[in-house]
């Protein structure tokens, strides 16, 4: 796509903190506008698969091609049921289904859509292993990016799309601390030839197992190479578990306690096998296999973040960064694209820098911590109080979910009107 010009933005120079999905994003949206740009990421290399699988509404992708963010040709599986199941005596290998339920997600490989991202921003834009130490606001507006390698390069603005632990968060607003939900997602993949001589409940959409104490999520998305062909694809979990004693859960196999998450292959055996184990006893044994089967499992706690604003002076925040709400709503990655694309709209919008901040900042600040409300909202209801649904038809279990779900519908609206 060509640049759109900006009076605004001309050769404003901006600096972003974190070249994942919301830094890309920025990056492309602020390059095509004229500005002066330089990304920091402190990975080394270029980044690898955080997790398989990424849900959004259908409407979103179309947005994205149009936009040019990604190829219109993007690989992704389209699902247009979430079908919910529990495990009961009688149907202990598929578990009785309580609701088909009509749901349109197109489900990508999170890395295709990184990959996508990152070829649009401009080699010369995006910096590798440069960690950034501290943020200094300058005299004049400018701030100073300070560097672990001891440059401290200026800038007329900063983006921190630096992920949930944000650095650029704690700077902005060192009151704001990131709240534990008490649960974690436990996450795995397997490539579908693994599970041969099956023929796969997933073929028709997502299927969503639930138990006492949460639920568990089982998706295709494209293989690694992009392939959407039966065989091909990858089988795509994630299995929500309460979790009391958080930093035991999160000491990896060499005694090390990581923060936040576990990386693939890092998780201490004793944990990974008590895991397997309560899967045959929560989920029906179809589902239970397939985690049994993945290799390298991996996992995150899930937390809860509201911010009181999403800029102070020339800093802002993008992502993750900025409010952090639970991934029930599958709304992360969407959240990160969209508020990248809305700085991008607000900066093309008004007639000077401040005037944009302003305008973004305000609308920003709001849909994002209602983002965080409803995630909050939906994990109260999935996880802490879920009801037994083997004791539910599809009507009642429409009933119970209308109630919990308005607002879900009136966000996600919002957000495709938006981008
Ligand atoms: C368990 C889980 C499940 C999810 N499921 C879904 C889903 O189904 N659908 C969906 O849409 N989204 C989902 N998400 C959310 C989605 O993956 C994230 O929201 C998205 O990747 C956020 O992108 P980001 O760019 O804001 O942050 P991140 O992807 O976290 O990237 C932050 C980047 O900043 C870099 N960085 C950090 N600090 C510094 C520093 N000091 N200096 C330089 N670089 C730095 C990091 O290396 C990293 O590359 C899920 C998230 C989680 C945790």
């Amino acid at each position: 796509m060509s640049k759109i010009a900006s009076d605004t933005a001309q050769g404003l120079k901006v600096g972003i903190i974190g070249g994942s999905i919301a830094g890309c994003t920025v990056a492309i949206e602020l390059v095509r506008l004229g500005c002066d740009v330089t990304l920091f990421e402190r990975t080394g290399e270029e980044l690898k698969d955080r997790g398989a699988g990424i849900g959004v509404p259908p409407s979103v992708i179309n947005t994205f091609i149009t936009r040019d963010l990604v190829d219109a040709d993007i690989p992704y599986f389209s699902s247009h049921t979430f079908t919910r199941i529990w495990r009961t005596a009688q149907e202990r290998r598929y578990g009785y289904i309580a609701w088909d339920q009509p749901a349109s997600l197109d489900l990508l490989n999170w890395g295709g859509l990184y990959r996508n991202l990152r070829k649009r921003v401009p080699d010369s834009v995006y910096r590798t292993g440069q960690r950034v130490v501290a943020l200094h606001e300058q005299s004049g507006g400018r701030v100073a990016v300070e560097m672990a390698n001891g440059e401290t390069p200026e800038f007329d603005l900063v983006v921190c799309a630096d992920g949930y632990a944000s650095l650029g968060r704690r700077t902005l607003f060192p009151e704001v601390a990131i709240q534990y939900a008490g649960y974690v997602l436990w996450r795995g993949f397997i490539m579908e030839d693994e599970l041969r001589g099956e023929s796969h409940p997933l073929n028709s959409g997502v299927r969503c197992l639930g138990y006492p104490g949460g639920h568990g999520i089982f998706y295709f998305v494209p293989g690694p190479d992009g392939s959407l062909a039966p065989g091909n694809r990858l089988v795509n979990w994630g299995v929500y578990v309460p979790v009391a004693d958080l930093a035991a859960f999160l000491t990896d196999k060499e005694g090390k306690v990581h923060e936040g998450s576990l990386p693939p292959g890092a998780m201490a055996i004793p944990t990974e096998t008590a895991l397997k184990q309560k899967a045959y006893e929560r989920m029906p044994d179809y589902y239970a296999e397939i985690t049994d089967k993945s290799p390298n499992t991996f996992a995150y706690a899930i937390y809860d973040c509201q911010v009181p604003a999403y800029r102070k002076g020339r800093i802002c925040l993008a992502g993750d960064a900025g409010a952090f709400a639970r991934p029930h709503s599958a709304a992360g990655a969407l959240k990160g694209i969209n508020d990248a694309i809305a700085l991008s709209e607000s900066l093309k919008t008004h007639t000077s820098v401040e005037e944009a901040l302003t305008h973004w900042d305000k609308t920003q600040t709001a849909t994002d911590n209602n983002l965080v409300r409803f995630g909050n909202q939906l994990g109260h209801a999935l996880v802490k109080e879920i009801p037994d649904w083997s004791k539910m038809d599809a009507a009642s279990m429409e009933k119970w979910f209308t109630s919990i779900i308005t607002i879900q519908t009136e966000m996600f609206d919002a957000n495709a009107r938006k981008v």
